[in-house]
């Protein structure tokens, strides 16, 4: 593990201005990091105004700057360089528990946490050595983003250090939010970027720390035989005969690439497309898009990647739930809605499910 030293930082101005077009809004976000030169700009929205303070490097590997609002009692931590590697293949391991699809339900994605032993009564992390995985999709709709990626970003850390991890796997809007493509970001987001003087897609664009973090993830991750993916893999994707590492690099390598751009390559084409790993339905129900896929054409999905169950969000269920005997897991139990939802705690060879209140529940019960 690398050595990390807390920086103090050198200089601290704030700057403190109000923006004459805007009406301004009571709600107070951030921190937003962006790089400069020599150092970082720490950003803040407060009631339609921004504040700003800029910290300098000084060769150390980490910058540490207060919270919201310059409160000393609530300090943030990143690091200067961000590994775009993590590994996507990790051997057995015996804890786990997976989420999907919070859309900025950052209320209820905390109670899901504290109520499956996850994190404690003051969100620090609890789950010794366990993987926590988000199977996709933190972005869009809700208003509680930013809060939800500094949560994450914080456990990252506290987890590396009981030999644990927290591992963020893309889903569509992720990509759709690096892809410049906004429309379902709420509104509140807008308005702290004009507040800023910037156009949305700044506030996670390549200069960003927000970016950089969101650019570094996989989108396939495979430990011992289970496999998580946000939308799913259709057997389109396996006759492209591509292993999951490859497939991971191929999405980091493009991930700015405008659509025009994706259209005139055959393989990008497929990876974010609708038959690809960020849209795929065709577990779920048949469409005319989709025709459902039969247990012969899944089953050779498995073999091609060598592994026993595939475990999916995107495609919103009413609870966690089963196809084909177990093979197929669909975790998407409907977060975004703001009142309800699940994660699978996956334990040896036991998979139980966690509602918000803590009641668990057997998967195998759950077979659709
Ligand atoms: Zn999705």
């Amino acid at each position: 593990m690398k050595k990390r030293i807390i920086l103090l930082h050198i200089i601290s101005i704030t700057f403190v201005f109000l923006s004459a077009q805007i009406t301004p809004q009571k709600f107070i976000d951030g921190p937003y990091i962006f790089y400069l030169e020599n150092g970082i700009s720490v950003k803040y929205y407060n009631n339609g105004k921004t504040i700003s303070n800029i910290y300098k490097f000084n060769g150390e590997q980490e910058i540490t700057f207060n919270g919201l609002l310059n409160d000393k009692n609530c300090t943030y931590s990143i690091p200067q360089n961000i590994s775009d590697n993590p590994n996507d293949l990790i051997g057995k391991h015996e804890k786990i528990f997976v989420c999907s699809d919070i859309h900025g339900q950052s209320k209820i994605f905390v109670e899901l946490l504290k109520n499956s032993g996850i994190i404690d009564e003051n969100r620090n992390w609890i789950f010794g050595n366990g993987i926590l995985i988000i199977d996709g999709d933190i972005f869009d709709r809700g208003v509680g983003v930013t809060e939800i990626l500094w949560l994450i970003i914080g456990l990252e850390k506290q987890a590396q250090s009981f030999g644990g991890e927290v591992r963020v796997l893309l889903g569509n809007h992720e990509i759709m939010v690096l892809q410049n493509d906004m429309r379902y970001l709420d509104e509140k987001y807008n308005l702290i970027a004009k507040t800023f003087e910037l156009e949305p897609k700044n506030l996670y664009d390549i200069n960003t720390f927000f970016g950089k973090w969101l650019r570094s993830k996989n989108t396939l991750l495979k430990i011992d035989k289970l496999l998580f993916v946000h939308a799913g893999i259709s057997t389109k994707i396996v006759e492209q005969n591509l292993s999951i590492n490859e497939i991971n690099n191929l999405v980091k390598n493009n991930i700015e690439l405008d659509r025009k751009s994706i259209k005139t390559n055959e393989t990008l084409n497929l990876i974010f497309g609708s038959f690809g790993l960020f849209w795929y339905r065709g577990y779920f129900y048949k469409t005319k898009r989709y025709p459902k896929i039969t247990i012969q054409e899944f089953e050779t999905i498995l073999t091609q990647f060598d592994v026993e169950k595939i475990i999916v969000g995107h495609t919103t269920q009413k609870n966690i739930l089963t196809i084909f005997d177990g093979k197929i897991i669909a975790v998407d139990s409907g977060l975004k809605y703001g009142d309800k939802g699940e994660g699978l705690l996956i334990e040896n060879n036991d998979f139980t499910i966690f509602d918000l209140k803590g009641k668990k529940k057997s998967l195998f019960n759950n077979e659709k």
